[in-house]
């Protein structure tokens, strides 16, 4: 209960109290522990669905840092990130955005999918990015200095890179990066074992179709099943569904619109369930 006497955290809304599965799957855990050491921005580069922002959760859980995620958009705006005045009866009153909740509150900032956003949006992160740390609040006439505790940590997903979006070499070149994939056939099975509570041949299946859609990148498909799918799978499987018919909602439907695909994904189903 909150009295007067006891404050109430600012960053409690933005602490991860219970321990997220994060199944490492290399030296991940130790590199990022270091680059937080010195507050280095990082990088997670991978495709959609392989455990980056599982992994943000564990580090921030692990480290005893508060975590604001911004999924980004390409309507989102600078004033969406670090805020804006509002309109009230009591007239106009500031509010911090995201990056500027996190700054203050020594959080790690995880800009999801940093790419969607414009470059004019992006930029805002710059000077937080060096070692001035601080956030200029132009439209509030304030610098925020980042609290020690700040990281910001960014992710990106080169398979959508187009020449059109991709990320400028000036905002590249601030951030250490961790590579990810999807994990190799033993790892990424104990996973969807564990998290779906599907028996573990079941999941051996699962990762043997998805291997098989994986081999179709760049062929057909832009891209492979994820892990994210595979665990869908796993759930409906679990909930006792017809593994064909958990198969082809959560790893053939969702992942392509073409009748000839659909057919090749489904073949690749059958030949395991
Ligand atoms: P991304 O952020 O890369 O798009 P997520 O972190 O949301 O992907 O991962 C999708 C899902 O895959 C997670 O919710 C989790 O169930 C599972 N997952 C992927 N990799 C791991 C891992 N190494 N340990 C535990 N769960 C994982």
């Amino acid at each position: 209960m909150t009295t007067p006497d006891t404050p109430t955290d600012p960053a409690a809304p933005y602490r991860i109290t219970r321990e997220p599965y994060y199944r490492p799957v290399g030296n991940e855990v130790e590199l990022f522990t270091a680059a937080h050491a010195r507050r280095m921005p990082v990088m997670l580069k991978g495709p959609t669905g392989c455990g980056k922002t599982r992994f943000v959760e564990a580090m921030a859980h692990k480290l005893g840092r508060p975590l604001i995620t911004v999924a980004c958009n390409e309507d989102m705006t600078a004033s969406d990130l670090v805020g804006r005045f509002l309109l009230d009866r009591d007239g106009t009153r500031w509010q911090d955005g995201p990056l500027t909740t996190a700054a203050r509150l020594g959080a790690i900032c995880y800009l999801d999918e940093v790419v969607e956003a414009r470059q004019d949006t992006v930029v805002v992160i710059h000077p937080l990015t060096d070692h001035r740390r601080v956030l200029p609040l132009d439209k509030k006439g304030e610098l925020l200095h980042a609290d020690p505790g700040f990281q910001l940590v960014i992710s990106y997903n080169p398979g959508y890179q187009s020449l059109m979006k991709d990320l400028k070499p000036s905002t590249r070149q601030r951030f250490a990066a961790l590579a990810f994939d999807y994990p190799e056939a033993e790892v990424e099975a104990e996973i969807i074992a564990r998290e779906t509570g599907c028996p573990r041949d079941t999941a051996d299946k699962l990762v043997q179709i998805a291997h098989r859609a994986r081999n179709l990148r760049g062929h057909g498909l832009d891209e492979g099943i994820s892990t994210r799918l595979l665990v869908y799978a796993g759930q409906m499987i679990a909930e006792g569904v017809n593994p064909t018919l958990a198969c082809t909602m959560t790893l053939v439907t969702p992942l392509t619109d073409d009748p000839d695909m659909h057919e090749t994904l489904t073949s690749a189903v059958s030949t395991f369930f």
